[in-house]
């Protein structure tokens, strides 16, 4: 059994200072009342310093990680740069994914994710089939890869297989989406079960809908009927783009979120990634459904969606957790500066997200995305205390964002004058896997990326 001190704690809502806890054979945090700290647990204590929970990121394709920086310009005979010429970019790149590609470019990710500080991911898989789409002779040959890179860097793993069945509402699937396709719910259930089979202790299974363009209405009513009973954990992309929303307005006469609410049994099961464009009556309902919002700050800049009336939802009580998406960059820190950011450029206020209990929005946007992550993916990690996993970061307390120590403005020095660089240690299951700043398998795997990157088929986008 391990024991370990920390001069800060933050359990996921509050910090304490002079703190002893263990972690048991399951890979669970138990904490250590002063009463019970004896001579012998202090003089076998791992002295830790800074200690928070680890990140967790709701949202991930995998695969997009490896045009990082390539769809940054107007492309053919486009005059604009947009989400949609991108979204070709991004098609072109999945039709040249084989299963070992992904595999390299997960195990790369998911170490970058660990080394930044997230400890959990959310990950949005629709990358199903071959690019002719005909299954792989295993169906879950893809998923496979990612379960297999989420074991091997050990950073804890929601897999959540999208059905994904149409181009666009009443359009059927495009050769360009032929390797994210399922034509049948029955086709999702049987790969589901297949997977379900496959999942190690510690990892979650949900399921997830592509979007509600991407699934004829039926089959959603009956998928969110089946998988709620199931409680899993339900994600779905809504209302990313206005183009979007006018698409649903068109064909069901109701907004994206207004057509689910109205539809759908939405309840805490349910994260809404990107629900960007909502009115004042779709974001009070969504508050009301205890649904999560996935936001992805910096994909959600990058690719000109616009901005999610944080501050708002936030006064509805609404529940949000943090994704990072296409992976233009990773980053857990900068994701929550931006969502602060974004609220401060569109209202020309500062503090914005803060109130009278938490002041600081450093602290506020922390605890929320600990709750709502945890939520999200349903896994029993986020926070520091008994019955959560030991997944935790040691930040580093002689940066010079971090020397004055002080709780009251911690978060705030971390969040907005701090990034990636603060994590210099990260433990999952209470097992340290990332030290001084780098996972142990960093030079193999930057060698395999390398390779990848450099391979002359790669596409050119
Ligand atoms: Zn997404």
């Amino acid at each position: 059994m391990s024991h370990f001190f920390a001069d800060l704690l933050f359990d996921g809502e509050r910090w304490a200072a002079s703190q002893y806890f263990h972690v048991d054979e399951g890979g669970m945090f138990r904490n250590i009342p002063a009463a019970l700290v004896n001579p012998q647990i202090k003089s076998n204590s791992v002295h830790l310093g800074v200690v928070i929970p680890g990140f967790i990121n709701c949202h991930s394709h995998s695969f997009q990680r490896a045009m990082a920086g390539l769809g940054e310009r107007i492309t053919g005979s486009h005059s604009n740069d947009s989400f949609w010429t991108w979204r070709e970019q991004m098609y072109r790149l999945a039709h040249w994914f084989q299963p070992k590609d992904l595999r390299v470019i997960t195990d790369w990710l998911y170490l970058e994710m660990l080394e930044s500080g997230y400890t959990s991911v959310g990950e949005f898989h629709y990358l199903h089939k071959k690019s002719s789409g005909q299954s792989y002779h295993d169906p879950c040959e893809m998923a496979q890869q990612i379960i297999d890179s989420a074991r091997e860097s050990q950073i804890r793993l929601c897999l959540l297989p999208a059905f994904y069945q149409k181009a666009a509402i009443n359009q059927e699937l495009h050769p360009r989406q032929f390797p994210f396709g399922m034509n049948t719910l029955s086709e999702y259930q049987k790969y589901h079960q297949i997977l379900s089979k496959r999942i190690p202790p510690g990892f979650n299974l949900g399921v997830a809908i592509h979007s509600i363009r991407a699934v004829e209405q039926t089959q959603l009513k009956e998928f969110s009927l089946e998988y709620g009973m199931q409680s899993l954990p339900i994600h779905i992309h809504i209302a990313e783009q206005t183009a979007e929303v006018e698409e649903s307005l068109q064909c069901y006469g109701k907004r994206p979120v207004e057509f689910l609410l109205d539809n759908i049994e939405v309840n805490s099961l349910w994260t809404l990634v990107h629900a960007t464009h909502i009115t004042p009556e779709e974001r009070k309902g969504l508050a009301q459904s205890r649904a999560s919002v996935g936001i992805c700050p910096i994909t959600e800049a990058n690719l000109g969606d616009g901005i999610f009336p944080m501050k708002d939802f936030l006064s509805d009580d609404g529940n949000i957790a943090v994704g990072s998406d296409s992976h233009i960059r990773i980053d857990p820190f900068e994701e929550l500066r931006w969502i602060e950011y974004s609220q401060r450029y569109q209202s020309g206020n500062r503090a914005c997200l803060s109130n009278e209990k938490t002041p600081s929005p450093g602290q506020l946007l922390a605890s929320k995305t600990y709750q709502g992550g945890q939520q999200s993916l349903m896994l029993n990690t986020g926070f520091l205390k008994d019955g959560f996993f030991a997944d935790f970061l040691v930040l580093d307390k002689e940066h010079p964002s971090m020397l004055r120590l002080n709780p009251a403005t911690l978060w705030d020095e971390i969040v907005f004058a701090g990034s990636r660089e603060l994590v210099q240690s990260v433990y999952t299951g209470g097992k340290q896997i990332v030290y001084e700043g780098r996972h142990s398998l960093r030079n193999e795997k930057l060698e395999s990326l390398r390779k990848l990157f450099r391979s002359p088929d790669f596409p050119s986008l």
